[in-house]
């Protein structure tokens, strides 16, 4: 076969497990080779077709020249004082997104974007100020996993680093969800990542049709950007619920569950200062959310340059959680980490420069590829 121009040849980290023997077939290789393939790239973290010492020589030369196994380039690095590590990885000349690392204790996780940009608009958020530039392809979604497996010096046999995928880094995955859904399975399968499925989590402001879409589709936790209790607050925080109010949302939560024989659906809840954060809000939050498969988690803003919005004083935040637990509804405050990088929620610009300003409206559906 003849080699492949470097930009044509097929970046094995995009394939699922069947693309994958179907591409291994496709070289005239039995289907097996693609489970040698998957242990030495997901196991081992190898990226040289050379260096797979169990695959026969032609082989690998054969892959060489048609196939390929990268992941985004890494732009510059940022570490906090509290150990969160921050990547801006490069999408193309002059676009790039960013990844975050937070160790704890009893887990390590990486929060990964799945669009340069959002499109979505939530008068809150610092990607929301980009505008959307493109959806990340699966291959660099799942790259970016191999990659910090790799930063953090992976070993094979060795304890992993990262326990916890979220997809809670720039843009909004179900926006993406052609890319996501596969990128999501190979997290998953255990000749991948293997991660179990609670601890991969997708996050999403709320595109209703995709998440009943998801819950056919892949088997991993939810996560959903709710804010507000009611419509009228919701629509200015959360422009998609003009689209698919609160009620039609918390339909699609439940379901997911019941489809997925879930625990319960992680909701989140950013606390701004005067907006949100009355205890009649947690009172009418504790209506949406008694005796349903729910948990709250409580963010505290995190500001960043020309928001309007202010972080709720700590008192304020604690009192909102006690009035929720009283109300029996679970309800957890968030840690913030890696703010001093800018590698907080909601803080990840990455480096938007093309923008197209795609906003929410009769856009979003060219945004979206699902
Ligand atoms: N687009 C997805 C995932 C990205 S954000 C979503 O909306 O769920 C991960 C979480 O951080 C979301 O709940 C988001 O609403 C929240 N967030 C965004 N901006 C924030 C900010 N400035 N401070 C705190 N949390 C923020």
């Amino acid at each position: 076969m003849d080699a492949a121009p470097p930009n044509l040849r097929t970046n094995l980290l995009g394939l699922e497990r069947p693309e994958l023997e179907a591409f291994v077939g496709s070289l005239g290789s039995k289907p097996f080779r693609a489970r040698q393939l998957m242990s030495w790239i997901y196991k081992r973290a190898e990226g040289q077709f050379d260096s797979m010492t169990d695959l026969a020589r032609d082989f690998r030369a054969q892959l060489a020249t048609v196939a390929e196994i990268t992941t985004p380039e890494i732009v510059s690095r940022h570490d906090s004082a509290d150990g969160t590590r921050k990547w801006l990885l490069r999408a193309d000349q002059s676009q790039a997104f960013e990844m975050v690392f937070i160790p704890e204790v009893d887990r390590g996780t990486l929060c990964i974007s799945s669009q340069v940009g959002c499109a979505l608009d939530c008068s809150f958020c610092s990607t929301a100020q980009q505008g959307f530039n493109r959806n990340l392809s699966t291959a660099e979604i799942v790259g970016q996993v191999w990659l910090a497996n790799r930063e953090l010096g992976f070993e094979a046999g060795g304890d992993r680093r990262i326990t916890n995928v979220v997809f809670m880094g720039m843009g909004e995955p179900l926006a993406n969800f052609r890319a996501v859904v596969p990128a999501i399975r190979i997290l998953l399968d255990d000749l991948g990542f293997d991660i179990s499925r609670r601890r991969v989590t997708l996050s999403t402001s709320g595109l209703v049709p995709q998440m009943y879409k998801l819950a056919e589709e892949v088997n991993c936790a939810l996560a959903v950007s709710l804010h507000a209790p009611d419509d009228a607050l919701r629509n200015e925080l959360v422009p998609i619920n003009r689209l698919h109010p609160i009620a039609e949302l918390l339909e699609a939560c439940w379901h997911y569950i019941d489809e997925q024989n879930g625990r319960s659906v992680t909701f989140e809840y950013v606390m701004l200062d005067g907006v949100n954060d009355q205890l009649e809000h947690a009172r009418a939050l504790a209506r949406l959310m008694r005796g349903r498969p729910a948990k709250l988690n409580l963010i505290p803003f995190n500001p960043f340059p020309g928001t309007a919005y202010r972080r709720s004083p700590m008192p304020v935040i604690t009192r909102f959680r006690d009035e929720l637990i009283q109300r029996g509804v679970l309800a957890t405050i968030r840690r913030t980490r890696g703010d001093d990088i800018d590698a907080a929620c909601g803080q990840l610009a990455g480096r938007v420069n093309d923008r197209t300003r795609v906003r929410l409206g009769d856009k979003l559906a060219a945004a979206m590829n699902a």
